[in-house]
């Protein structure tokens, strides 16, 4: 058996990884690319044909592990997607905005480039359309969690919890032929134990091959107690000042968790309850997936559930799914708690509500999530001002805080832990989706247990 690396090679996006059995080709994963320096290679041809791929096996719902599906299946893919029942529920939701946002780009810069009189390096067509979403959702089947699946009369695979994101899996291969039975573990994305709504990580004892994620393996996260300290810190001063204490907010498992801490907060009298807005379509929508998909949640969120106390649901907050319910936010007198999208205010309707804000010294904007270079979240994080807003100049007068822990990734500590775990060393660990320092501080690690390691580069391949 072959396996070849097509992406997230020492880098985290473009997820993708083809077994070759010699009689059958399967992807792990076809993620789309969202680093600047890499986002050429979502227009170029697949490096292997999609009608030559058998089955495609998606560890979660993120689009750097998801997003270029709809281009495989548009390019002759016509095999099965297996994924689990929550991301079967979750991925036209995702795809459908990614495509929705991909021909809002296109159509921007047509404009631009016939307004500027030049040629972009990409033609201005989107990548894939919200046609092309609805085509590739016919190719879904859910697979539970905990069953072995034949796709032949060599390979099994088996779909286990991964604690990432509602849904996630960590995918286990079993594949017996001439040379004898050997077994293969994708990490996908690793969770954090003791997370709000999720279960933990699965762990393994035995694998012949281990192909795993590597973001924060140099690098640990702020406990959960800080996290509520902080929201705490952040919604009662607010509230002291009199202002909006507005959160950009990614729609999977941020927005969620936010509600929960939000919701345990104000039931245990450490915050008020103030009127508290999701003020994105995406978001609301996850959400009702959340609530479809309990028994996925881990035990505590169960038990409020039991005690009708869902996080999802509680004393003024509301959930705003009209451009026009969002404009009317802003009329409301007296501190509220916005939540919106986009996660680092590249777009979407956070945008409005900054801009409502930025000039209020009574107002605070709180970042809970990675924000990239070049983003508007990134410039305000670091003191710019004044910053442009909607084709606007603003001064920044608001208050700005962070609370970082929020991540859905495994931290260092939380890798080891994983690895720990397994009783016998695996025959070879393949390193993926992280930065060079990330990769090369979890190598030293795996390697101090005298294990074979490897760190592949993109298209590189392996005999297992
Ligand atoms: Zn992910």
């Amino acid at each position: 058996m072959k396996l070849q690396f097509l992406g997230a090679t020492r880098q985290v996006t473009g997820s993708s990884y083809l077994l070759d059995t010699g009689k059958m080709k399967f992807l792990i994963d076809c993620g789309l690319y969202q680093e600047r320096e890499y986002t050429y290679r979502n227009w170029q041809d697949f490096p292997v044909f999609p009608n030559e791929i058998q089955y495609l096996l998606l560890t979660h719902v993120h689009l750097d592990h998801s997003g270029l599906i709809p281009k495989l299946v548009r390019e002759g893919f016509s095999g099965d997607i297996l994924l689990t029942p929550p991301s079967r529920q979750m991925l036209p939701i995702v795809l459908s905005d990614s495509a929705r946002n991909l021909e809002e780009d296109a159509a921007f810069k047509k404009r631009r480039h016939e307004r500027e009189g030049k040629r972009g390096t990409h033609p201005e067509v989107p990548l894939y359309t919200v046609q092309d979403v609805e085509n590739c959702c016919t190719c879904l089947k859910e697979v539970p969690y905990g069953d072995f699946i034949q796709l032949d009369n060599q390979v099994r695979v088996c779909f286990h919890d991964a604690g990432h994101i509602l849904g996630s899996a960590m995918i286990e291969i079993m594949l017996d032929d001439e040379d004898g039975r050997r077994s293969i573990i994708f990490s996908g994305d690793v969770g954090q134990w003791n997370k709000p709504l999720l279960n933990d990580p699965s762990l393994f004892e035995q694998a012949d091959y281990v192909v795993m994620e590597s973001t924060y393996g140099d690098r640990d996260h702020e406990d959960s107690q800080t996290v509520d300290e902080r929201l705490c810190v952040a919604v009662n001063e607010t509230v002291k000042a009199g202002g909006n204490l507005v959160i950009p907010t990614f729609a999977i498992e941020r927005a969620q968790e936010l509600l929960f801490h939000f919701s345990r907060l104000a039931r245990a009298g450490k915050i008020p309850y103030l009127m508290t807005f999701l003020d994105s379509r995406m978001a609301i929508e996850i959400t009702k997936v959340f609530e479809r998909c309990l028994q996925y949640l881990n035990k505590e969120t169960l038990e409020l559930f039991r005690e009708n106390q869902s996080p999802f649901d509680y004393p003024r907050l509301k959930l705003v799914a009209s451009v026009e319910g969002s404009k009317a936010i802003n009329l409301i007198k007296g501190s509220s708690i916005i939540m919106a999208g986009s996660g680092m205010i590249t777009g979407g309707r956070i945008k409005h509500h900054l801009a409502q804000n930025i000039t209020r010294p009574e107002s605070t904007l709180l970042i809970v999530g990675y924000q990239a270079a070049g983003t508007l979240g990134r410039q305000i994080l670091q003191g710019a001002t004044p910053v442009r807003i909607l084709g606007q100049s603003y001064p920044v007068r608001m208050n700005v805080m962070q609370v970082e822990g929020f991540s859905a990734h495994a931290d260092m500590s939380d890798l080891h832990r994983w690895l720990n775990n397994f009783k016998s060393p695996p025959k070879h660990v393949f390193l993926t989706h992280g930065e060079d320092e990330a990769i090369q501080n979890l190598s030293n690690f795996i390697r101090s247990e005298n294990w074979q390691v490897s760190a592949p580069m993109y298209k590189e391949e392996y005999a297992l």
